[in-house]
């Protein structure tokens, strides 16, 4: 967490813990880099500042709204949860099991809302998750892993020593700074020491050392 606190990224939705906010960026950020998040997030929140008006907002304007962005499936999500929300008081609910079955919702955005918003002891388990935690204990990371119930118990016990919002942050930003899919920049992870996947690379390429010394002096003796 030292590490975290200092290569923190910074963004407005990490320093709110109201609901309706989280939930718009969570939507968001789905499929989409942070830093592209950034200025709809602020353009919706000016527009629709809380979810009385996002409820009884037009489904043209949101569409508009959403479009730098991309992704049709995600705006034809939020205008749907638009006007779920207008037919159920714009309450948003704080447990998991109701969040989650929101349209356009489920368990990941569900979790990582929750998380901010009240503190919830759990991980958000996406593909970046799945990959960090995957390499630091020696598994394979596969797609389906973040949709068993197994893998996400063993997320969530790793909460017990830290706050849950920071947890949740921290991994996030250790996989998208450090523990990149491609070329993961081991030697800056604060993870190091404990880490299968680093310590297995270490080893391959102490074997290929060994190897290519070998290797050459056995050559040398069928020349010799
Ligand atoms: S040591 Fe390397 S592989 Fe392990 S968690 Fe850190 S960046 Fe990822």
């Amino acid at each position: 967490m030292r590490w975290w606190r200092r290569a923190a990224r910074q963004f407005r939705w990490r320093k709110t813990d109201d609901v309706y906010e989280l939930l718009i960026a969570e939507l968001l950020l789905r499929r989409t880099n942070a830093r592209a998040v950034e200025q709809v997030y602020d353009a919706f929140l000016d527009r629709y500042p809380n979810k009385i008006l996002f409820g009884n907002a037009k489904s043209r304007d949101l569409r508009q709204l959403l479009k730098p962005l991309g992704l049709a499936w995600r705006a034809e999500n939020i205008v749907t949860l638009s006007k779920h929300l207008k037919q159920s008081d714009c309450e948003i609910p704080q447990n998991l099991s109701e969040l989650e079955s929101l349209p356009g919702v489920g368990p990941y955005v569900a979790r990582a809302v929750l998380v901010n918003a009240i503190g919830l002891k759990t991980v958000a388990v996406d593909s970046n998750v799945v990959r960090v935690i995957c390499r630091y204990i020696g598994l394979e990371p596969t797609d389906s892993l973040r949709r068993q119930k197994a893998f996400q118990l063993f997320a969530d016990s790793l909460v017990n020593q830290s706050s849950p919002k920071e947890l949740n942050y921290a991994l996030l930003d250790l996989a998208s700074l450090i523990c990149r899919p491609q070329n993961p920049k081991c030697q800056h992870c604060p993870l190091l020491e404990k880490c299968c996947f680093a310590q297995h690379e270490k080893q391959k390429e102490a074997g290929c050392q060994e190897g290519k010394t070998g290797h050459s002096g056995q050559r040398k003796n069928q020349r010799g």
